[in-house]
């Protein structure tokens, strides 16, 4: 299969998913997770209408960025950054989507008021409160997205999760419900409702992210194919 016919199949699920859980008029958008697939593999993934790509690493992002690998379509930082790290995507990505401390959340308006930018920011949940994963404990949630919220060079557009990996068949939407509700509350309590993306769900479960309320779904192998660790 090509990468314009998994996108079209996963397009379908989606479409299937959205429907089911009555969404069907709601528009989900379709991030691919591109990281160690090469630049042409981001093209064909641009031409065949993907909303947007997201990367991992910073320094495979930029070499792809020298590349034109993401001319045509949004990029999205998904992967985990490094303080030291923000001023080089600051300003390039459309959206961060695993802003995971307060620190971060700082040095991200230090380097937008720098660059004269504002910069789309989404806050990560450690939903299964893993010691291996970053991301806010969801009862740091709100102090952190009210802090976001007051900076003046960083929109605060919604939430991110990557939950445990799965052990049994739907394991994790008990996580991603529980992320939508906090979504729903931070929402309504910091942004008067106005937050417009829930991010989670990957490649095994973006069906049942999208039953939780996901707004975008991030998928990497179901894509591209599997990925070559070297
Ligand atoms: C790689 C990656 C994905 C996609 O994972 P797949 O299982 O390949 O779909 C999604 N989100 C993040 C943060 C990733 O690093």
């Amino acid at each position: 299969m090509s990468i314009a016919e998994n996108i079209q199949s996963i397009r379908r699920r989606m479409d299937e998913a959205a429907r089911a859980a009555g969404r069907e008029n709601e528009k989900i958008l379709l991030v691919g997770a591109s990281k160690m697939n090469e630049a042409a593999a981001c093209r064909q993934a641009i031409a065949a209408g993907i909303d947007a790509l997201g990367e991992n690493r910073v320094q495979e992002m930029l070499g792809k960025y020298a590349e034109g690998a993401y001319e045509g379509a949004p990029l999205h930082f998904i992967g985990h950054l490094q303080r030291n790290k923000v001023r080089q995507i600051v300003g390039k990505v459309a959206l961060i989507h695993s802003v995971s401390s307060m620190e971060l959340i700082d040095e991200i308006q230090r380097q937008a008021e720098k660059q004269g930018v504002t910069q789309a920011v989404l806050l990560e949940v450690n939903i299964g409160g893993e010691e291996s994963k970053s991301g806010f404990a969801p009862e740091e949630l709100e102090a952190a997205a009210r802090h976001a919220a007051k900076l003046p060079n960083i929109s605060m557009e919604g939430l991110m999760t990557i939950p445990p990996i799965q052990t049994v068949p739907h394991g994790n939407l008990p996580y991603f419900r529980e992320v939508y509700r906090l979504y729903i509350d931070i929402g309504e309590k910091v942004f008067h409702n106005k937050l417009k993306h829930l991010s989670m769900g990957m490649s095994d479960d973006f069906e049942d992210a999208i039953a939780a309320g996901a707004t975008m779904v991030r998928v990497g192998s179901a894509i591209f194919g599997a990925r070559h660790y070297i």
